[in-house]
């Protein structure tokens, strides 16, 4: 397993740290990984609820027989989370409960495990 790429994952509760959601947190739905495939790096990406929320119109196809209210009653707002970049968020530590950046230490077995930078308990 290598170092580089996000290190958190997929239920991990996070703490958005940029743009319109700054300040929120919610749990992680999905992480995806590092695209490293395409020329453009792509960097990891994270799903989480009720975090960053496009909201999609659906539009009726119109119709010349029926009444705008009627026409109005098929469309419909869809929201959905969208992904959002690992960088602007921060693992919110189930120990202490602090907004925190990831450390991986190796324990006495040479076991990896994620730590807390902040009070240094792991978060696995
Ligand atoms: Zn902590």
């Amino acid at each position: 397993m290598s170092d580089t790429g996000t290190r958190i994952r997929r239920g991990d509760t996070i703490r958005v740290t940029a743009g319109k959601d700054k300040g929120k947190e919610g749990k992680v739905i999905r992480a995806f990984p590092p695209d490293d495939s395409a020329k453009k790096k792509k960097p990891s990406r994270l799903l989480v609820e009720g975090i960053n929320i496009i909201v999609k119109h659906k539009r009726a196809q119109p119709q010349a027989n029926i009444s705008p209210a009627a026409q109005k009653a098929q469309s419909g707002r869809i929201e959905m989370e969208a992904p959002l970049y690992t960088s602007k968020v921060a693992l919110v530590c189930p120990q202490c409960g602090k907004a925190t950046r990831i450390g991986v230490l190796t324990d006495e077995s040479g076991e990896r495990y994620r730590a807390c930078k902040v009070c240094g308990k792991s978060v696995d």
